[in-house]
């Protein structure tokens, strides 16, 4: 019983570790796959035949002008990922809309659709179900079957419970405690997960360069709010529920400036967007709400004010820099990562908050514990979060669901299981 129970277990390993190969590397030969994965030919004769018996695999034949190049002058053949073998979707959940990506299982996207949702007003029973609706309109429109699609991501802006599957907290949501992953799974019968759209960036550079930033990698999100995901020897990290890495809501200054949390004195109080724009809004004499979305066009003039010599504006960038510096000083001192990345649109005023950024680091932790931590800005795009989501999906599905070859049986975010 037990050899049987071990037996399955390599070989739901093994399944698993072709599909990731495959994800990872693109289209590969026999040889190549094996070297790869370390598996024998037999092995990787046996489960590609398999994968390919499953509709998971197929083999692309090289063509004849490629095949008389080839050292014997036969045909060549690949091994890839079969597009049509199911289909996945990220939804994002920001501050300034939803959106969805279809992709198949190769990982190839479709256009993003933004939906016309007011999601702070929207009651928070409402949401799961409008979404639901949209996927159904949207999914029918682009003649993709709502049965091909075998799981659904979701990456939301603030706090995302990996457990219940709700929003207990968004800059989103005027609500709390937001359903959404048990709605979806309702109404579409589709497995959901949801998590935290700091983390999918980890996961975007984790899969575009492993070797880079599958070490320990703080990867610092500036923007609407400020978040973190958190690269633990290779692993996102996600904590007991999901609710790990708050940077930007650990606390600076107990009873400072309000934070959209609700809490007073968070470090996204500063260093947000809408916490910078305050600063300067005050000294000015201006009104200003925290909890509405900051215009682009207005961060944008504040940062070329700044540029232009501003005090005031320049000292919203110097005071955000400052907090963000000290908050990155105790993580480093915390996790002692190889890499900070900082990632997200409001590196766009990177510049701006640079030099306030190296004097807190340098106020705030001794030289031995920061001086091999390299710093990286990485060019942000919206696409990373839908990235992240779709690559931690598909993995979710490799490992988990067709790496067991029991297809069409999947467990369900809950652990109840579904046809
Ligand atoms: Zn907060």
């Amino acid at each position: 019983m037990l050899k049987k129970a071990n037996s399955d277990l390599v070989r739901r390993q093994n399944r698993g570790l072709v599909l990731e190969t495959l994800r990872q590397h693109g289209p590969l030969a026999r040889i190549t796959l094996g070297y790869q994965t370390g598996l024998s030919p037999a092995s990787i004769t046996s489960i590609s035949g398999q994968l390919i018996d499953e509709g998971l695999v197929y083999s692309i034949i090289e063509d004849e002008e490629v095949s008389t190049q080839a050292k014997r002058g036969r045909p060549q053949t690949r091994l890839a990922l079969n597009p049509q073998a199911t289909n996945v979707l990220a939804i994002s959940i920001s501050v300034d809309g939803v959106e969805l990506v279809f992709a198949d299982f190769s990982g190839a996207t479709r256009e993003p659709i933004k939906l016309r949702l007011d999601t702070y007003a929207t009651p928070k029973e409402d949401f799961g179900p409008r979404v639901a609706h949209e996927i159904k309109a949207n999914a029918k429109r682009l003649g993709i079957a709502l049965t091909s699609i075998k799981r659904i991501g979701v990456a939301v802006q603030g706090v995302a419970d990996t457990i219940s599957g709700e929003i207990p907290w968004s800059p989103a949501f005027c609500a709390r405690d937001i359903p959404v992953v048990r709605p979806l799974e309702r109404i579409l019968s589709i497995p959901c997960s949801i998590g935290n759209n700091a983390n999918m960036i980890a996961e975007a550079l984790i899969a575009t360069d492993r070797k880079k930033y599958g070490g320990t990698t703080a990867v610092v999100f500036l923007g609407h709010g400020v978040g973190l995901g958190l690269i633990l020897n290779g692993v996102v990290f996600h904590g007991a529920n999901g609710r790990a890495a708050e940077l930007g809501h650990m606390n600076h200054i107990p009873d400072g400036p309000l934070c959209r949390c609700g809490r007073h004195g968070c470090l996204e109080a500063f260093s947000a967007d809408y916490g910078i724009m305050r600063m300067a809004n005050d000294r000015r004499g201006t009104d200003f709400d925290v909890h509405a979305a900051v215009r682009d066009d207005d961060m944008r003039k504040l940062e070329l004010a700044a540029e232009a010599g501003d005090t005031v504006a320049t000292n919203a960038f110097n005071r955000a820099g400052e907090v963000l510096g000290f908050g990155i000083a105790r993580l480093i001192a915390l996790i002692n990562p190889q890499r900070v990345v900082l990632a997200g649109p409001g590196t766009r005023a990177y510049d701006l908050l640079k030099d306030s950024v190296g004097e807190a680091l340098r106020r705030g932790l001794v030289h031995d514990l920061r001086k091999n931590v390299e710093f990286e800005v990485v060019p942000f795009g919206k696409d990373m979060i839908a990235t992240g989501t779709l690559v931690e999906t598909l993995r979710h599905l490799d490992r988990d669901v067709y790496a067991t070859g029991q297809k069409g049986t999947v467990v369900e975010f809950s652990g109840r299981k579904i046809a």
